[in-house]
């Protein structure tokens, strides 16, 4: 695989590839890689004959200074890793932030209601950060497919929006969540939970998951309070928010009949880590 950290030299092996009518498959990464990000980029290599992945944790996506200051980096460990999976004509494009920001970027999206709830909500600018370099990746990168977890739902919708906005010709693709043994969801950040918090942390999973039982006879709301309640009995969890929405537009469900497919979304604070899930709910 290669590894290239300039602009200029993506569009140089960019055009290599489109004489040939190959299809290239990209995947975005903030790095510190696990088998969640993994199995997007093994689904990219057998629907593609390139895959591209990005590393780029992507300072104007972070509302926490802190959160951006801690972020876990881990390139050389995450380049090993997608050498085991990657092969010649693929690549790796990690660029430093003067690559991708030589200038400040002023341009603001209209997600509609998509970027004003839930993480939208309780991290104000994010998903604008996140239009802005998925944007940008897909003006340098170029893909016909791109690789998106549903692990991060709410923004996998703000991608489909952006790209519709921008009429981007490229497959925006949803890929299934990957967890860890307790059930839960496998991310960059479980890396900054201590051990005790890490397998205690399979609750937040294990209780959206009941919101279908809890539904058969509860309402919407005492389903949300239960479930709330069920992670809030650990100590060092506290629920930031349990919201439950129909999946497609992502509007609150206040009835089970509001909708036939709904969606139960969790953000969790686990110590000082903010942890984010989702599962599908159909009643
Ligand atoms: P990140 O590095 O956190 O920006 O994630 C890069 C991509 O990997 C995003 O599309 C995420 O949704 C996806 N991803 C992260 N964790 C998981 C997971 N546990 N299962 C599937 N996809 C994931």
């Amino acid at each position: 695989m290669k590894i290239i950290n300039s602009i200029t030299g993506v569009k140089r092996t960019r055009q290599e590839f489109s004489s040939g009518q190959k299809k290239v498959g990209l995947v975005p990464t903030m790095g510190a890689l696990h088998e969640g990000h993994l199995s997007l980029v093994k689904q990219a290599k057998r629907e593609n004959d390139i895959v591209s992945v990005s590393i780029f944790v992507n300072p104007i996506q972070f509302n926490d200074k802190n959160d951006l200051r801690n972020y876990p980096r881990e390139l050389d460990k995450d380049l090993l890793m997608l050498a085991g999976i990657l092969e010649e004509n693929d690549f790796v494009f990690c660029p430093d932030q003067d690559e991708m920001y030589p200038e400040p970027v002023n341009k603001t999206f209209d997600f509609g209601n998509l970027d004003s709830v839930m993480e939208g909500f309780f991290r104000p600018g994010h998903f604008n950060g996140v239009g802005i370099v998925v944007e940008k990746l897909f003006r340098i990168i170029e893909p016909d497919r791109a690789y998106f977890g549903i692990k991060d739902f709410q923004q996998l919708a703000v991608i489909r929006k952006m790209a519709e906005i921008e009429n981007f010709d490229i497959d925006i693709i949803g890929c299934p969540i990957i967890r860890e043994e307790n059930g839960l969801a496998m991310s960059s950040r479980n890396k900054l939970l201590n051990p005790d918090l890490r397998k205690k942390a399979g609750i937040i999973f294990e209780s959206i998951s009941k919101a279908r039982d809890i539904g058969k006879r509860k309402t919407v709301s005492e389903t949300v309070e239960e479930i709330k309640k069920s992670i809030q009995a650990r100590p060092g969890f506290v629920v930031e928010y349990i919201e439950i929405r129909d999946s497609r537009s992502l509007e609150a469900i206040r009835d089970w009949d509001d909708s036939d497919s709904i969606r139960c979304f969790a953000a969790v604070i686990a110590g000082s880590v903010r942890l984010i899930d989702n599962v599908e709910i159909s009643l």
